[in-house]
């Protein structure tokens, strides 16, 4: 495959894209992409947040604009989406092109179009780095919508079981192929452990001790984080909140951890 075949999308204002990929559903992915986006805004960057996860799109419920109306703008010829705002960050979801409890049979090329669509007709005006929430896996749509967007980076999230592990392998070999050649910015790894409210120094590795770590080192990047199991974590992102509305400082502490890390890594003056 010649990656010169594909037209890069043209995102004017755009200056950094950053994909959040996992190697298969449910490690945490959106949570991870969603709070971290969240975290960036607050730390007085412009945000956007795309939701390009077609086999689950949950932002618009984590942010709780499930029932949004998108409105649209003419720029010069063009017609275009306007992003909605909450929480400081700009979201577009691949949801929102659905109507109402209709589910996403779109294959192949017309995907990959849904995609490349919610990308090029938003206008994002100013943005200092856009997060992506990537459909899991390596499939033909993952690869051509990596090879149709300028990245500056993929994180991967996993959990540290042994199959999460290889999935999140595969995942990262992806961008590290030579053809896509996307750096790894870093692994975050989630679930990583449970803590009992009424024992909170002690810490039980459920799904097993190392995978991120482990990961992290084969591809030669950092472990940017570890986010432990915490109910409510799933509580709050269900009721259109965000970890912020924890009162767990290490939880908050931990997402802008990763979110000084990756500012870091790519240095945008706000
Ligand atoms: P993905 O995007 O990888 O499919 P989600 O972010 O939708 O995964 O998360 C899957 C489920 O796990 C959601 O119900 C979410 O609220 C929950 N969840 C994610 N991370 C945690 C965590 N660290 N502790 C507890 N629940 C979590």
């Amino acid at each position: 495959m010649n990656p010169k075949l594909f037209e890069k999308i043209e995102m004017p204002g755009v200056r950094h894209v950053i994909v959040v990929a996992s190697g298969k559903g449910g490690v945490g992915k959106s949570t991870i992409a969603a709070n971290l986006a969240v975290s960036l805004a607050r730390q007085g960057y412009k945000i956007a947040l795309v939701d390009a996860d077609l086999y689950g799109p949950s932002i618009p419920i984590m942010f709780g604009v499930q029932d949004a109306q998108l409105t649209g703008t003419i720029k010069g010829d063009r017609e275009m989406l306007l992003p909605i705002e909450k929480f400081g960050v700009k979201l577009l979801s691949i949801g929102f092109l659905l109507a109402p409890g209709q589910s996403l049979i779109w294959r192949g090329p017309m995907a990959s179009n849904g995609l490349t669509q919610l990308f090029r007709d938003t206008d994002w005006g100013e943005t200092d780095y856009m997060i992506v929430d990537f459909p899991p896996g390596t499939g033909d749509i993952q690869i051509t919508t990596v090879q149709k967007l300028n990245l500056a980076g993929a994180i991967i999230v996993t959990t540290p079981q042994e199959l999460a592990i290889s999935d999140a392998r595969k995942a990262a070999g992806m961008f590290a192929n030579p053809d896509l050649n996307v750096p790894i910015l870093g692994i975050v790894e989630n679930m990583s452990w449970f803590s009992p409210a009424r024992h909170p120094e002690e810490k039980y590795f459920i799904f097993g001790k190392g995978g991120g770590e482990k990961i992290a080192s084969e591809f030669n990047t950092r472990l940017l984080g570890q986010i432990p199991i915490v109910l409510e974590i799933g509580e709050v992102c269900d009721q259109g909140k965000t970890i912020y509305n924890l009162p767990d400082q290490n939880i908050i502490e931990a997402f802008d951890s990763i979110s000084h890390q990756i500012s870091e890594l790519l240095k945008v003056k706000k």
